[in-house]
């Protein structure tokens, strides 16, 4: 049987119905301007959408032989809170044995678990945005260090800006993003078109 994975059109309006995707005009809290905004819990606050999002990510994972090849001897672990309901998601669908996630503590990404060395199952890292990539950056940094291997790493949404690839691992989504961004208001489309601003947060 072929698995169907929704087309990123109808991810979109998923995101857009749930109220994860908007248009308009707003202000992030470093200054810059976007006629873009994402606020990825309000589509996982259903469980249905929710349950939709993780299995579609899922089934990109399950076509890797290196992934499916392990289950369920593997570890989903996500970057911070946001990744969270992906990775309960994305572990039920796979049925992986471990989940982990990671905060960020005194400017230092750590694993909210105690784990030791050598605990940690082969592992995707699951977030429900990439942005910069920063904070995957981090956690590949952080999982290394407990001597994991990263065997695949996937968001709903990835900003095409956003590097496609870590650890010669490609970065799986369902939605790649073309991101409009202002440095500042003086560049900002919409703010020479007179609308008014809306103040965001991440
Ligand atoms: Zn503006």
């Amino acid at each position: 049987m072929v698995e169907l994975i929704p087309s990123q059109e109808a991810v979109m309006q998923i995101l857009t119905r749930t109220g994860a995707f908007r248009e308009g005009h707003f202000v992030y809290p470093n200054g810059k301007h976007s006629p873009h905004y994402f606020q990825m819990p309000l589509a996982f606050r259903y469980y249905d959408t929710a349950r939709v999002l993780a299995v579609a990510l899922s089934r990109k994972f399950r076509l890797e032989k290196d992934i499916s090849s392990q289950l369920p001897k593997i570890s989903v672990i996500s970057p911070s809170s946001g990744g969270i309901p992906v990775a309960f998601g994305v572990r039920d669908a796979l049925n992986a044995e471990q989940i982990y996630w990671a905060e960020q503590e005194k400017g230092e990404r750590m694993f909210r678990q105690y784990v030791n060395q050598g605990e940690v199952n082969p592992c995707i890292i699951v977030d429900d945005i990439i942005r910069s990539g920063n904070a995957i950056e981090e956690t590949v940094e952080l999982v290394k260090s407990f001597g994991a291997r990263i065997i695949g790493c996937g968001s709903i949404v990835r900003f095409s800006s956003a590097p496609s690839e870590i650890e010669g691992v490609p970065i799986k989504s369902l939605v790649e993003f073309d991101v409009r961004q202002y440095e500042s208001g003086q560049d900002c489309t919409e703010c020479k078109d007179g609308a008014s601003p809306e103040q965001v947060r991440y």
